[in-house]
């Protein structure tokens, strides 16, 4: 590390100059910058203090907790499909559509909420 001042070869995690005494901008010494400035603004029109971001451990609940429903729509499909009723099975159908329709817009939603989350991190 090179004193940016006077020149002086200085150890490679000194701060200061030790010639001159001139301070010396190391990688090993970040500026301290704020996390998040915008999870600091409060909102004018409530007051309330407004957050946007949704933490990791609630999005992962919401994910799995979307889950439930495909999973049922396709379980009770399966279930009344094979019933011998013809007029379960046509209920069984339905419920086998809700579970697929379901289905995909979960997996829609977790990507998406994934590559938000991918964003937020950087
Ligand atoms: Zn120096």
């Amino acid at each position: 590390m090179y004193c940016p001042s006077c020149g002086q070869q200085n150890q490679p995690n000194a701060r200061f100059c030790g010639k001159c005494g001139e301070k010396i901008l190391g990688s090993d010494n970040p500026s301290p910058v704020a996390h998040n400035p915008v999870d600091n603004v409060a909102n004018p029109n409530t007051g309330h203090h407004t957050r946007t971001e949704v933490s990791g451990g609630m999005k992962i609940g919401v994910i799995l907790g979307t889950l439930f429903f495909p999973i049922v729509g396709i379980i009770m499909g399966i279930i009344f499909l094979n019933d011998s009723n013809p007029a379960k099975k046509e209920v069984g159908k339905t419920w086998l559509w809700l579970g697929v329709v379901f289905g995909v817009l979960w997996f829609i939603f977790s990507m998406m909420s994934m590559a938000y989350a991918q964003i937020l991190i950087g």
